[in-house]
């Protein structure tokens, strides 16, 4: 049997069998990776959610070399947002029907742990119907460090402020060689994995991640899939709770230390790791398109290399767009389920667990609208 036919099977893939999927035309590849969605997604639709990114701070103290966002305390336009900031950020997306806030900062080493329960207790006071997923492990750690917590006393004290989840931003590629060349202060493997399980055995939601670009080998990236792909097995076996879905993007570099010495990942590498993605994780079946990295058009001819959502609207991204991306902060509903319509499938605004909470009314919401409101997709 092929190893494309054991794929196709649904069977389990070994690292190296991964690691091989790389070396197969990409057409054979996606056509697996796409019937594959198909059983493990709902085949009609395509899902996205309403949020908004807010980072709260970027003063940190990591200095990822591929990093434009941050910045010393030092630095003019170093800022951390207050509570009333943040507020007026929820109001706006409170008023386009969103869910939850995605809130990442830096590491911010002056700001204290009150800080953090402060905000997370306003938040839920002045805005009971948004989900809060925030602080990645990378702040976690951070915070282990400045508060002399561990993370379980930690996310604790989170959790009872109003915490709902962690976003998984810091996996890039789960190798530590990797990270080393990319960022030598930024979370181990371990240590990433350590507060994800913990978060995880807490009830809080999370989500698996992965950059490509940094000139990791095939082999690396299969490995780090496996590790994804393990731990939740561990998680589902042991209380249940493991990741709630998977998103996987392109290094940009623009701006960085990583310029002219990182790769990036083209259209072609970057449906070709969903494709491989989907093939390896069959234990995740919602499938992210990131549009910030790699544009709409790239996101919608994703739904047929492994993706089953296309992400969320986001209001506002600045980290992966302050290093490049394709200039766009934001999407909107309409343009999301635009691209699902025009590519063949039903779209529909989902909560942060991949669960349909309304079929928009296409017809209408794609009315032509005046020249100057049309997207570009
Ligand atoms: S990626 Fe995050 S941790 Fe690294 S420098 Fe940027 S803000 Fe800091």
């Amino acid at each position: 049997m092929s190893l494309l036919d054991k794929a196709a099977r649904g069977e389990r893939l070994l690292a190296d069998e991964i690691a091989a999927l790389y070396e197969l035309p990409l057409s054979d590849v996606a056509s697996v990776a796409h019937s594959l969605r198909l059983t493990r997604a709902n085949p009609e639709v395509v899902t996205y959610l309403i949020d908004r990114n807010i980072n709260y701070t970027n003063i940190c103290n990591v200095g990822c070399n591929f990093c434009a966002f941050y910045r010393t305390d030092r630095q003019k336009d170093a800022y951390t947002l207050d509570y009333g900031q943040i507020s007026h950020k929820i109001r706006e997306l409170e008023a386009v029907g969103g869910t939850r806030i995605l809130m990442q900062g830096g590491v911010n080493p002056k700001l204290p742990l009150e800080y953090y329960t402060g905000l997370l207790r306003h938040i839920k006071t002045h805005h009971p119907g948004i989900r809060i997923e925030a602080f990645s492990p990378e702040e976690i750690l951070g915070f282990e460090k400045f508060f002399a917590l561990d993370a379980s006393q930690v996310l604790d004290l989170l959790i009872e402020a109003g915490l709902d989840g962690l976003p998984g931003a810091g996996g890039e590629i789960l190798e530590d060689e990797v990270r080393a060349r990319a960022a030598p202060a930024r979370i181990s493997t371990s240590d990433w994995f350590r507060i994800i399980d913990i978060a995880q055995r807490k009830g809080l939601y999370t989500i698996s991640t992965m950059v490509i670009g940094f000139g990791e080998s095939y082999a690396q990236r299969a490995a780090h899939l496996v590790k994804l792909r393990d731990q939740q097995d561990k998680a589902l076996a042991s209380h249940g709770n493991g990741f709630a879905g998977f998103a996987m993007w392109s290094l940009q570099t623009a701006h960085t230390r990583l310029a002219g010495k990182a790769p990036g990942a083209s259209a072609y590498e970057y449906l070709q790791q969903l494709a491989v993605a989907r093939i390896a994780l069959d234990n995740q079946p919602n499938i992210q398109a990131s549009w910030p990295a790699q544009g709409f058009k790239v996101a919608q001819t994703a739904l047929f290399y492994g993706a089953s959502d296309l992400g969320s609207t986001m209001l506002e991204e600045n980290v992966v767009s302050a290093a490049g991306g394709h200039g766009r902060h934001s999407a909107t509903e309409r343009e999301l389920v635009r691209i699902a319509f025009d590519a063949g499938f039903t779209p529909a605004q989902r909560n942060s667990f991949f669960q349909v909470i309304r079929f928009p009314d296409v017809p209408t919401m794609l009315q032509p609208v005046r020249r100057e409101e049309v997207p570009v997709v």
